[in-house]
């Protein structure tokens, strides 16, 4: 009689083992504005950490993001698999017409507002649905509501994040993976994206914000291998978009010199790409003047090129300007733009910039992903940053939700034998089962 029960005993048990294998924990990082080339083999040689995980996992060629490439469309784009246009974070800085109510950047209250964030259902919330933990650590967006859900955690994001705070950040999710506190964790880091702007792409301080991360990166490495967690962990790392050199007060374009700015109702954003919102009987007259502006391109919503996949977006201005590379595009020079905490842009911020045509190089992003997963030592073809949300979905064994990403881009990069064995094991425990059970 006791037989059948130890038989049934080690069927669940090993069903449950397989089910844990199918079900890996996974650690995200989003450095945002880290271009793709800041971790090219060159410089590598001087960033062990980033080293040992290209060494040990994939690394993509270039990453292209979604247009604009700028932080919150993609941050969105990353975490949902759709273009901009499906998911409706169209920009850094949105106006909505009808309630009158705007996002700056995610820093005024209004950005709380579901009007942004419910266009789409990202990764977490799905994840909270299916009753896995989410941990996310200054991620812009896990404070907010999404469709009714929240992470169980969430370090709010706040724009003077030290290095020392990331690195209690990571050895914190790790923890929190390690002892099951959370199936996920989320980490974001933005200081690249900053020193970029104020200094340069290839400015020291740049390359030491890399350096300041790497280090960390070579602390996780470590650690992984101290937990013993090398089997049960997939880390994924991206950025959002690259970052490009500015040339201010050089490359300008200064809209008063063209239009008279009381024929535009709304004006939002600056730099490579502005929405605006003309006066009612104005558009054509304001359309038609900046249509012989240089080095900047004019689209009324329709003639927004179908690549951009933007020009659906219900957040989408009637007319869009979009700068050549290296150009920024300000209402005047005496009313200089301001950065989110009100205060004037200075010297700070005149040598970096993103936001532009997204196929340009110096726009590209990286991707890097290692863990049992992932093939080791292996160099993938270009992705595009609708297609993480797959393989994000995949390593975690949730069913990805309708998405613009492309399988055939990523599927080269994960570990086919690894999965096969796990869809073998699963598959042999139910017909195990269901024999033991018939039987019975
Ligand atoms: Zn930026």
């Amino acid at each position: 009689m006791a037989k059948p029960k130890v038989q049934l005993f080690i069927l669940i048990i090993l069903c449950l083992a397989s089910l844990s294998f199918a079900r890996q924990k996974l650690l995200v990082f989003l450095l945002d504005g880290s271009r793709f080339d800041y971790i090219n083999d060159k410089e590598l040689e001087s960033l062990p950490g980033f080293r040992e995980i290209v060494e040990r996992g994939v690394k993509v060629d270039y990453m292209t993001p979604d247009f604009p490439s700028l932080s919150y469309p993609n941050y969105y784009t990353l975490m949902t698999g759709r273009h901009c246009e499906v998911h409706q974070m169209v920009g850094n800085y949105m106006w909505d017409q009808k309630t009158n109510k705007s996002f700056d950047i995610g820093a005024n209250e209004d950005s709380l507002l579901p009007l942004w964030w419910d266009g789409s259902e990202p990764l977490w919330v799905t994840m909270e649905k299916l009753k896995r933990k989410v941990f996310m650590y200054y991620w812009p967006g896990c404070e907010v509501e999404i469709l009714g859900v929240r992470p169980n955690y969430c370090r709010a994001y706040s724009s003077n994040t030290s290095d020392a705070e990331f690195d209690i950040a990571v050895k914190d999710a790790l923890q929190s993976l390690r002892n099951g506190s959370t199936d996920m964790a989320a980490v974001y880091y933005e200081r690249i994206d900053i020193e970029g702007h104020h200094n340069g792409p290839w400015s020291n301080q740049r390359k030491n914000a890399t350096r300041a991360v790497d280090q960390v990166l070579k602390d996780m490495n470590q650690q992984i291998k101290d937990f013993g967690l090398q089997n049960d962990l997939n880390v994924v790392l991206f950025s959002d978009h690259g970052m490009t050199d500015i040339y201010w007060m050089e490359k300008i374009i200064e809209l008063v010199n063209y239009i008279n700015m009381s024929d535009v109702l709304k004006m939002m954003d600056r730099g490579p790409v502005v929405n605006l919102w003309p006066a009612e009987g104005k558009h054509s007259e304001v359309y038609n003047k900046l249509k012989a502006v240089a080095h900047m391109n004019v689209f009324s919503k329709e003639e927004i090129p179908d690549r951009f996949y933007y020009k659906k977006g219900k957040f989408v201005s009637p007319l869009t300007l979009v700068a050549d590379q290296g150009w920024f595009i300000i209402q005047s020079k005496d009313k200089l733009p301001f950065w989110n905490n009100g205060t004037k842009v200075s010297e700070a911020w005149q040598h970096g910039w993103h936001g532009y045509d997204n196929e340009l190089m110096d726009m590209r992003a990286f991707f890097l992903a290692y863990g049992p997963n992932f093939k080791t030592n292996y160099r993938s073809a270009p992705i595009r940053s609708v297609d993480v949300y797959n393989v994000m979905c995949h390593v975690l064994g949730v069913e990805p939700l309708p998405n613009n990403g492309s399988w055939s881009r990523v599927e080269n990069m994960l570990r086919s034998s690894a999965s096969l064995a796990v869809s073998l094991q699963l598959g042999s425990c139910v017909l195990a089962l269901a024999q033991y059970l018939l039987l019975a």
